[in-house]
């Protein structure tokens, strides 16, 4: 199919325009499900954040609670003026129960060392030089609670152990007042590992690390995870205190925070996925869709295409008889569009005026569905739009839909004036043969008839020849008048010429009834009557050739039902073959057998056979294949149409004319014909 330009240019664009709102489609929903993926991620992190930095608030309130007690504790240490060795008891008491402390000095006014105590867990090379340096962190935090009047903390510091390691201390400064005087201090060490292990290590999880960091980010004390996963999250909180601030950072680490960090991901991911096979699925289903209408609508172009070309009127009624469908064939068949054809019900204006109360009745027993219209169809006559009437032949059927239920009635028209016309014409030239070959059997009867009357004349003739004589001799006893034994004579010489002149009357009369009767109707005939019909003209022939003639009817046959005339022609030339056939010097005994019996099988049952043999020359295999075609004949003065026309009349009447080879020699041509059966009021 060569398909425009335009046409192409047309379907170029619907191309593109589907592919491209498709690849939209495709994208916008790849790019949400990206930014849900995206967003969940972002959502489990913010969430472990705000976890971490719930955490981390903890943590530091934790530690503030328990530096709180502690200084409350430190503060009890001096209640009730302790001597310096209860002090001591209670101080070392409170070291064990406190492991963050690792050391507690009792200092007078002047910043110098009373007495003190250490943590039993974690020994500590103190240089006692340093620390009561007016430089030290202790005397500093110690000038800072001084004019506040209140403990107070110093910044940090490292405090070498003296293997070599160190770690971060904080000291606490409590100054002590007696009657409204500053009685002293009392110096309380942090050790910074070991508040975080003391006091914020049983809320870490094992993905989290705490640390106390500077300002800056140097770590002062860690405690917690080495590192793990890829992941950290951070989050810092500050500690302050009076004297000093401390900032409290807690990381953890994500365990697997790459593509599916979390359930929810997971669920998202896997909707997206669903998601996706869904759309592509749907592509798929529309593009199987689309093929499905495109061969769909080929498949109509065909069905229209080929209806349009049909030679053959179409046309469609529902079960109430209106017409729903005709075909272009059928609308120039009767002139009429389509549109003045669709809906009509009551009569169409394609029925002649005349037979409109016939089709009427018609479509009223079709549409009853009680009677299932023939299937090779039926004739009828249309008229078409100018009024001319023509024959056409209508193949109904039922139309059935797919789901099997019976909707209305399918009708094909084909138009039969041509085949009506070229019938008539093959019919009026049958006729003419038939015309033709019954002179020529009359015209080869006339040498016969001469023949024949030629006896009975020549008798008649002689006859009177002699009566003459009779007459004429002169009688001796009475003067001039025939002698009374000679009257005698010409009497029964009279008598003779009577017989021989019915005789030639009978023969001429025969000749005559053949020519004459030309009536075509069918009638109910006895086998002896077709026989005697012919029998007077068939021995005619039969004396001249020698040939004796044989005729045999079964006792008690039915009549037959057929063209008298016809088959009267047809029994005389059978009968005129035969004796032909057996018109040969070598064959001396000549015999001609018309048999008429019941047909022997049963299918048969309902037919009457002929059998005409002979015993002449038989027929040769090339003669055979030839018999029956018009003008094959094998004699000088024949015609060669009797056998074909014999076969035609013979199958009109639906019966079969065959032959074959009689034993010893010569052949049986045999022919059936129905019987006659009354009909049951007649
Ligand atoms: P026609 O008698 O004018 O020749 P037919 O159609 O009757 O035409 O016969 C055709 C030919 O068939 C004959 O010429 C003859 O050769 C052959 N034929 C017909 N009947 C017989 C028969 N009984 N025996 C032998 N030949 C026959």
């Amino acid at each position: 199919m060569k398909l425009g330009p335009r046409t192409l240019l047309r379907r170029w664009r619907g191309a593109w325009r589907r592919w491209s709102l498709w690849t939209l489609l495709v994208l916008l929903v790849i790019s949400m499900l990206a930014t849900m993926v995206w967003l969940a991620g972002r959502y489990e992190a913010s969430q472990v954040q705000t976890r971490l930095e719930r955490d981390t608030a903890d943590a530091v309130s934790d530690i503030r609670v328990a530096l709180t007690r502690n200084l409350q504790s430190l503060q009890a240490l001096h209640a009730g003026d302790p001597g310096q060795l209860a002090w001591e008891v209670d101080a070392a008491e409170l070291l064990r129960s406190r492991r963050e402390l690792v050391r507690i000095e009792w200092r007078d006014a002047n910043l110098r060392m009373r007495t003190h105590a250490q943590s039993p867990y974690r020994p500590v090379a103190w240089d006692a030089r340093i620390r009561e340096g007016h430089q030290s962190d202790a005397a500093i935090a110690c000038t800072n609670a001084r004019r506040l009047s209140s403990p107070s903390y110093s910044s940090s510091y490292f405090q070498p152990h003296g293997d070599g390691l160190g770690s971060e201390m904080m000291e606490l400064c409590l100054p002590l007042t007696s009657g409204g005087r500053q009685a002293g201090f009392l110096v309380a060490t942090y050790s910074l590992q070991d508040v975080l292990i003391n006091l914020v290590a049983h809320n870490l999880t094992r993905s989290q690390e705490a640390s106390f960091t500077e300002a800056d980010g140097t770590r002062l004390a860690v405690l917690g995870a080495a590192r793990r996963g890829s992941r950290m999250f951070t989050a810092q909180h500050l500690l302050d205190l009076p004297g000093t601030t401390l900032v409290l950072r807690m990381d953890t680490w994500h365990s697997a925070p790459s593509l599916f960090p979390n359930v929810l991901t997971a669920l998202v991911t896997a909707m997206s996925i669903a998601l996706v096979t869904v759309m592509v699925v749907l592509v798929r289903d529309n593009r199987r869709r689309l093929r499905a209408e495109r061969d769909l609508a080929d498949a109509l172009a065909f069905r229209k295409a080929m209806e349009d070309s049909l030679v053959t009127g179409l046309r469609a009624r529902d079960l109430e008889g209106r017409i729903t469908y005709v075909n272009p064939a059928f609308c120039s068949m009767v002139g009429f569009t389509a549109q003045e054809l669709l809906g009509q019900s009551a009569s169409a204006p394609y029925w002649p005026p005349e037979l409109v109360d016939e089709y009427r009745q018609r479509q009223a027993i079709r549409l009853s569905g009680h009677h299932v219209p023939p299937r090779e169809g039926f004739e009828s006559v249309f008229m078409r739009k100018d009024g001319t009437r023509f024959p056409v032949l209508i193949i109904e059927a039922p139309l059935i839909n797919a789901q099997g239920q019976h909707t209305g009635w399918m009708s094909a028209f084909l138009d039969i004036s041509e085949q009506r016309r070229v019938e008539e014409l093959s019919r009026a030239s049958q006729e003419r043969l038939q015309a033709t070959a019954r002179l020529a059997t009359v015209g080869e009867m006339a040498s016969l008839l001469s023949h024949e009357l030629n006896q009975p004349l020549a008798a008649i003739s002689s006859y009177a020849t002699g009566s003459m004589n009779l007459l004429e001799a002169p009688a001796e006893t009475a003067g001039g008048m025939p002698a009374p034994e000679n009257l005698q004579d010409v009497r029964m010489a009279m008598q003779q010429i009577a017989r021989q002149a019915e005789r030639a009357g009978k023969v001429i009369k025969s000749v005559h009834d053949f020519v004459r009767r030309r009536d075509q109707a069918r009638e109910a005939v006895s086998a002896q009557q077709l026989l005697d019909a012919i029998l007077p003209l068939a021995i005619l022939q039969a004396r001249k050739l020698g040939v004796r003639v044989n005729t045999s009817v079964e006792p008690g046959l039915p009549l037959l039902l057929c063209d008298r005339t016809m088959v009267e022609q047809v029994l005389l030339n059978l009968a005129r073959n035969a004796m032909q056939a057996m018109d040969d010097p070598e064959i001396p005994y000549r015999v001609l057998d018309i048999r008429v019996r019941r047909a022997a099988s049963n299918q048969h049952s309902g037919w009457i056979e002929f059998a005409v043999t002979d015993v002449g020359t038989g027929i040769a295999p090339d003669v055979a294949a030839r018999l029956f075609t018009p003008f094959f004949t094998t004699r000088a003065e024949g015609m060669g149409l009797g056998l074909s026309l014999c076969r035609t009349v013979i199958e009109q009447h639906g019966g079969f004319l065959g032959f074959a080879p009689h034993e010893p020699r010569g052949t049986v041509f045999t022919f059936t014909l129905p019987i006659f059966q009354p009909a049951p009021h007649s």
